[in-house]
C-alpha cells in the first residue's frame, strides 16, 4: 500500500489498518485457520498502549492511539498491525520461527522492536529542533548525521 502524504488521524489509520487485514487475508501463503483468523481480528486502539505499537490476545489487535497520534510513529503503522495480525493468525504470543514465517509472508518486517517515540520520551524530552540538534553536535564536535543540515 501506498504510504500516506500526510499525518493521518485515528479513523483514517483505522481505515488503513482493516484495507491491509482485508488484503492480508488473500495471502495465498498463509492456511485457512491462518486467513480465518486474520478476518475475524477486530482491530481498535487503546489508549492503555503507551509504549508499545500494539498487541493481540486472541483475536482483538489493539493498536496504540497515543503513539500513532505522534506524526513521526506513523510510519511504523502498517508493520505493527502486520506484526498483530501474525499473531492473530498463529493464536502465540512469542515471536517464534512459525510467528515469522506468518509475519514475513504477509509482508511484516518480523521486527520486534520498534523505534517509535514513546509516552515516556515525549514527558522526557521535549521535540528539539534540527538546528538546535545541529548546534549542539558541531559545539561537541561530532560527526553529523549523513543529511543532517539540509534543511535547518
Ligand atoms: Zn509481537
Amino acid at each position: 500500500m501506498q504510504a500516506p502524504t500526510r499525518p493521518q488521524t485515528r479513523e483514517e489509520l483505522l481505515v488503513r489498518a482493516k484495507a491491509l487485514q482485508a488484503v492480508t487475508v488473500l495471502n495465498a501463503h498463509l492456511t485457512d485457520g491462518e486467513r480465518a483468523r486474520i478476518r475475524m481480528a477486530r482491530i481498535s486502539f487503546s489508549e492503555k498502549l503507551t509504549s508499545c505499537g500494539g498487541q493481540c490476545t486472541g483475536t482483538d489487535v489493539e493498536l496504540s492511539g497515543p503513539l500513532f497520534d505522534q506524526p513521526e510513529n506513523q510510519f511504523d503503522f502498517d508493520d505493527t498491525v502486520l506484526h498483530e495480525l501474525a499473531h492473530a493468525a498463529v493464536r502465540e504470543r512469542g515471536h517464534n520461527s512459525h510467528w515469522k514465517c506468518v509475519a514475513w509472508s504477509i509482508g511484516c518486517s518480523g521486527n520486534v522492536f520498534h523505534s517509535m517515540r514513546t509516552m515516556k520520551d515525549v514527558v522526557k524530552t521535549p521535540p528539539v529542533s534540527m538546528a538546535t540538534r545541529i548546534a549542539k553536535m558541531k559545539l561537541n564536535n561530532e560527526a553529523l548525521p549523513h543529511g543532517a543540515g539540509r534543511r535547518v
